[in-house]
């Protein structure tokens, strides 16, 4: 499932190839998603048009041409590759952007559970994906606004770590990692935290997201597959599937527990 690191390694990699080209042609191979594409607006809207900008907002991607957007979200499965006009269309190919210089921008997404829609000029403010959204995790207000917003709830912080309405984009994986990092107990309430540990908490998301994004970044440049799409990477982890091993800070054994449906790896003596 693709997180924030892969997300923003996708938007840097798209802002490199992409902008400034016109767009000849938008294709929906196949529009049957979860929020099922809409082919004449998409084509509408983008057709005769250059993408100008490439942003990232938790873990959806907009990709702007000068009077609205491209709202994208890569779901559980979804990949944005750039390839030749003319290769083969991977399975489940969605959607089909088309460059002047015979690229194409393509979305592939087996289990479906990604979109993309346009949004014109106006429109985002609305949206009822964007509007829900919290505090971007790497925003320079994270270590003061974070402490706030967790300190009032009672809900334990692993789950107001993927609550996308306080701070939007951290998944399973990077709130197993970061929590870790802070040495902070996953079942732990956030009103029981104090304030000190919440602030190294938001400079622990930070710290775990930066440096997948650098080793994404390093990872994008050496595979690319087939049809020139990115794929996922795998970037080292402390703790996110090492249950069972010991901690790489105190050798205590790793233990797993499910909180509120979602499983989490933490150590129950150096997270507390
Ligand atoms: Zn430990």
């Amino acid at each position: 499932m693709p997180e924030l690191p892969e997300v923003e390694t996708v938007r840097r990699h798209l802002e490199r190839t992409m902008l400034g080209l016109e767009i000849t042609d938008v294709a929906c191979r196949s529009p049957s998603m979860r929020r099922p594409l809409d082919p004449g607006r998409l084509r509408s809207g983008l057709a005769g048009k250059a993408f100008v900008g490439a942003r990232r907002r938790g873990k959806y991607l907009l990709l702007d041409v000068d009077d609205g957007s491209v709202l994208m979200h890569l779901g559980m499965s979804g990949i944005l590759g750039i390839a030749p006009s003319g290769s083969p269309f991977a399975d489940h190919t969605h959607l089909v952007i088309r460059f002047e210089d015979g690229r194409e921008l393509r979305f592939t997404d087996p289990r479906r559970f990604g979109f993309a829609h346009f949004l014109a000029g106006g429109e985002e403010e609305d949206d009822p994906s964007l509007r829900r959204l919290g505090i971007e995790p790497l925003s320079k207000q994270l270590p003061t606004e974070l402490p706030r917003l967790y300190r009032a709830r009672r809900a334990p912080v692993k789950n107001l770590m993927l609550d996308q309405g306080l701070v939007a984009g951290i998944g399973n994986i990077y709130a197993a990692e970061a929590l870790w990092r802070a040495g902070i107990h996953p079942r732990r309430r956030g009103s029981a935290i104090a304030l000190p540990r919440l602030v190294r908490l938001a400079q622990a998301i930070q710290s775990v997201l930066r440096e997948a994004i650098e080793q994404g970044g390093t990872t994008l440049r050496d595979f690319a597959a087939p049809d020139g799409s990115p794929g996922y990477f795998t970037v080292k982890l402390d703790v996110y599937g090492s249950a069972g091993r010991s901690c790489p800070r105190c050798s205590e054994t790793l233990r797993s527990a499910t909180i509120s449906g979602r499983a989490t790896v933490y150590c129950a003596r150096c997270q507390r």
